[in-house]
């Protein structure tokens, strides 16, 4: 079992600041460092709302027992993983229909799969599973890539094995992020249906004369394949100062700035943003350089998420986003191990509800 559970805590102000008051979140911490939070009481649905705009939907514990971790085999129930093609106990080949949300266990059939979870429905998998980068599912006969990968812009060279690697383990972080986000119903439209704001990736190797910048712009989400390389994320890391840098993490930062453009900017929501994470029309370059000379005031911890998200409102968005997600997602790994929280206290602040 992961090391979860230290204390259930009080909601810290800053994750309100993204997703409102949500009063029935516990609040736990792991390893010291990475919050995340669960609710037994929520109705089936959860809409987070932020000035009236639904910006997220939160799907309580009980149906998220299907999380990650715990995925079944369909044809023998054996504990099954996201990105397992093939069940280590009967054979069988596994896909992820993301529509359904279900790791299903599939039969060949006539150049097409079937499963018994998705009846009447013939299934391939996605064009990447051919470098295994993909484990996802597709209509017979519809789009080549998944709901995942239709998003790929830019791969690396992958006559490269160093390239086939990284970008394999990319994939794995982007799954996890897309997972999230069609669990949330967040938009995701690519730049054929939306070549203006549409979502793409760019994976690229460094070249010897110029480093590749992780970042996000207009809907571009850019990563550094050196990034892939643990060893050399781990010195970025060091060098930075920073508690954990992941390949995950920098998705849910980047795809943070993605869900500003479209949910926040020229929005209603605005005011309110500003009002929360101060006013984005501060010169950003000067406010990283001064970051970068100063690091993040005194007493930073008590404002904001983390050091970085005190560098320009549009980080701390970024910021906060990533750690909504990265609380979901911790939460949802907690739920599926069976953790709960009962916390036995008289303070009505870490009481959760019955
Ligand atoms: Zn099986
Ligand atoms: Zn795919
Ligand atoms: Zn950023």
């Amino acid at each position: 079992m992961p090391e979860f559970l230290v204390a259930p805590v009080r909601l810290p102000s800053l994750i309100p600041k993204l997703i409102g008051p949500v009063a029935d979140f516990g609040f736990v911490y792991t390893h010291g460092f990475l919050p995340c939070c669960w609710t037994e009481n929520a109705p089936i649905t959860t809409e987070l709302r932020w000035n009236g705009l639904v910006t997220a939907r939160v799907v309580p514990l009980g149906f998220w027992g299907r999380a990650y971790a715990t995925f079944s085999c369909d044809h023998c129930g054996n504990t099954i993983y996201f990105e397992n093609a093939v069940c280590e106990r009967c054979g069988h080949a596994l896909g992820y229909a993301p529509q359904a949300n279900a790791l299903v266990s599939l039969t060949e059939d006539s150049g097409a799969w079937t499963s018994p979870a998705l009846p009447g429905e013939r299934l391939v998998y996605c064009a990447n599973a051919e470098h295994a980068a993909c484990n996802w599912l597709v209509p017979e006969g519809g789009e080549a890539y998944c709901a995942a990968c239709r998003h790929n812009e830019i791969v690396p060279d992958l006559s490269n094995p160093e390239n086939l690697l990284h970008w394999q383990s990319i994939e794995r972080a982007k799954k996890r992020l897309m997972y999230s986000l069609i669990r949330l119903g967040l938009p995701l439209q690519n730049r054929v249906e939306d070549p203006q704001h549409g979502l793409a990736f760019r994976f690229l190797a460094d070249d010897q004369t110029v480093p590749v910048m992780t970042g996000h712009e207009n809907g571009i989400i850019t990563i550094s394949l050196a990034e892939a390389d643990d060893a050399e994320r781990e010195r970025r890391r060091t060098q930075m100062g920073e508690p954990y840098r992941t390949m995950l993490g920098h998705f849910r930062h980047e795809i943070g700035h993605h869900y500003w453009d479209l949910l926040v900017d020229n929005k209603p929501s605005l005011d309110r943003y500003r009002q929360l994470f101060g006013d984005e029309r501060a010169d950003y370059g000067e406010a990283l350089k001064t970051y970068y000379a100063n690091g993040a005031p005194d007493g930073w911890y008590n404002t904001h998420i983390s050091a970085y998200a005190t560098a320009h409102p549009w980080e701390d968005f970024a910021e906060s986003w990533a750690h909504y997600l990265h609380i979901v997602d911790t939460v949802e790994m907690a739920a599926a191990y069976g953790i709960r929280a009962r916390p036995r206290t008289g303070d009505e602040n870490l009481a959760i509800p019955r």
